[in-house]
């Protein structure tokens, strides 16, 4: 372990001791570092670095696949990965519990940390959730920030500008790329919300509550088998409410999430004679959608669900 940290601070150093020195030297550590290297903590925040450092970006994402990012501990080896990074993204707003600790023990004083979070008006985890249990893990604002369209905005933007400081002589293209993906949430904004304002039923559910800021956004109502931090197995009490939540207000629809226990999801939409239904809440690597797809999906799958 500590031979390969060795061995990348020597690789640093002689990038920046040799150049101009050794062409052949030169030519082979510009070609490795031609990309700027990012770690992303989850698989939210990958798809959005795509969307803005595209091809000029070289990724390296923290949780693994199929791994919920809620309860995630990192390891050794995540914390070599993060050394070699120029910058590293997180969600923030309490998404990512274990990003404090790991960045006091990390040697890379270059390191670019960038909260996507930074400058988003938080909702606060009791907003949703009226048994949210004192958790010592967990912050106290909703961290669901990037599945909102006005706050995956901010994120965008906020790494959009990280991605220019580490990178400025490709400056136009990030700021292109970030008015190409602005310009499709805006899209997804204007075309859904006018038709949610024209639907009289507000109310969905999903499998833990993920949907805060979109909700926000478009002016609906969630409710949720589990909390707002993917905890708490819903007791006979609780699925014998939403039952009745669900009768009451016709919904139709139970949205699933492939890490949050779809059976549950499954035997509710038995009991009311509903549907479960497939939502990307970006927690993890689903059938390979981009940020702005699965953006579009969820949207449209909602309003479907609704009207
Ligand atoms: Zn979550």
């Amino acid at each position: 372990m500590k031979k390969r940290i060795i061995t990348s601070m020597l690789a640093v150093m002689l990038t920046v001791t040799l150049t101009g020195c050794s062409k052949e030297n030169t030519v082979k550590t510009s070609s490795e570092s031609n990309k700027v290297k990012i770690v992303t903590s989850f698989y939210g925040m990958k798809a959005l670095v795509e969307e803005i450092g595209k091809d000029k970006v070289e990724i390296h994402n923290v949780v693994p696949e199929g791994t919920e990012p809620h309860d995630f501990e990192p390891k050794a080896k995540d914390m070599i990965n993060i050394e070699k990074g120029n910058i590293f993204v997180i969600n923030g707003a309490g998404m990512e519990g274990w990003s404090e600790k790991v960045l006091k023990s990390v040697n890379n004083s270059n390191l670019e940390v960038v909260d996507a979070s930074k400058g988003i008006e938080l909702i606060s985890a009791k907003d949703h959730e009226e048994e949210v249990e004192e958790d010592h893990d967990h912050g106290e604002y909703d961290p669901h920030t990037w599945l909102g369209i006005e706050t995956a905005k901010i994120q965008g933007k906020n790494i959009m500008e990280a991605l220019v400081k580490a990178d400025p002589g490709n400056k136009t293209y990030y700021e292109e790329n970030y008015k190409t993906f602005e310009g499709a949430m805006n899209d997804i904004l204007n075309t859904y919300k006018p038709k949610f304002n024209e639907v009289s039923n507000k109310k969905f559910i999903t499998g833990h509550a993920t949907f805060g800021y979109l909700c926000r956004d478009l002016g609906l109502e969630q409710n949720s088998i589990e909390d707002v931090f993917a905890e708490g197995e819903p007791s006979p009490k609780k699925l014998e409410e939403l039952v009745k939540y669900v009768k009451q207000n016709n919904v139709k629809v139970i949205f699933t999430e492939t890490l949050v226990s779809p059976e549950i999801s499954e035997t509710l939409a038995r009991e009311v004679k509903g549907k479960t239904e497939k939502i990307y809440t970006l927690h993890s690597n689903e059938d390979n959608k981009t940020f702005v797809e699965a953006m579009k999906y969820n949207v449209e799958t909602i309003y479907n669900s609704l009207k």
